[in-house]
């Protein structure tokens, strides 16, 4: 397993400088959010071992449990990512462990990650999640929303509000939303695009993604439950 994911991590960061190339973009400009959660402890520690410091997790909790403080401290390098929804009661940990939030997708989030960082001394990075296919069970800000929630949170909050994330629909063309996502971030002028999973991540990277989240190409399945 773990030379698995040692030979996975090559392809991978091979699959990276191919597709920035066929882009005209640097493979240095995209980073690999490993995306850790349901994944055992050993496999994360292999993927330490091959140096990789940037991390994702979908969960406040399963997070905490994934790296804990001693493991906080054994990498000081480490960046977590939070990709999944964050639940307003679990703000308070969620600012307190992660060095990114990915999923700001609502007014009253906005508002208690604001008031949270402020009280924490903290002044995490956020990327808006918008949900591109506007589809009802999905999280995300709808497209029409979008740059007024982006006045609002960076204007009246002052939230370091620098990227979008997306999660296109299952069943549409992935490319079709990843240049939406890139559209939107050129008219707001930001820089940062968190898109493409293991499945396509190579063609997000064609469409200007900054930070790719992929888990099962690189850790494999995850644990069911
Ligand atoms: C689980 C997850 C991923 C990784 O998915 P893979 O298909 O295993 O690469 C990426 N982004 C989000 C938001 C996720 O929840």
């Amino acid at each position: 397993m773990s030379e698995d994911i040692a030979n996975n991590y090559q392809e991978i960061n091979a699959r990276i400088a191919a597709a920035a190339q066929q882009a005209g973009r640097e493979a240095q400009d995209i980073t690999l959010v490993a995306v850790s959660k349901k994944q055992p402890a050993s496999r994360i520690k292999t993927l330490l071992a091959s140096g990789h410091r940037v991390f994702g997790e979908n969960r406040v909790q399963e997070a905490q449990e994934h790296w804990p403080q001693e493991m906080r401290a054994a990498y000081p390098d480490l960046r977590l990512h939070l990709i999944g929804p964050l639940q307003t009661n679990k703000v308070k940990d969620a600012v307190a462990l992660f060095d990114v939030i990915e999923t700001l997708d609502r007014p009253k989030l906005a508002e208690k990650l604001a008031h949270e960082m402020e009280k924490q001394g903290r002044d995490l990075p956020c990327y808006i999640q918008v949900n591109t296919g506007e589809e009802p069970q999905k999280a995300g800000v709808l497209p029409e929303e979008l740059e007024d929630f982006y006045d609002m949170a960076r204007g009246e909050l002052g939230l370091d509000v620098c990227g979008l994330m997306c999660i296109p629909p299952i069943d549409a063309p992935a490319g079709l939303h990843f240049g939406l996502l890139q559209n939107w971030a050129e008219r707001l002028g930001m820089s940062t695009l968190s898109m493409g999973m293991s499945a396509d991540f190579d063609k997000a990277i064609r469409h200007g993604a900054t930070h790719i989240r992929v888990g099962s190409a690189l850790f494999g399945a995850r644990e069911k439950q």
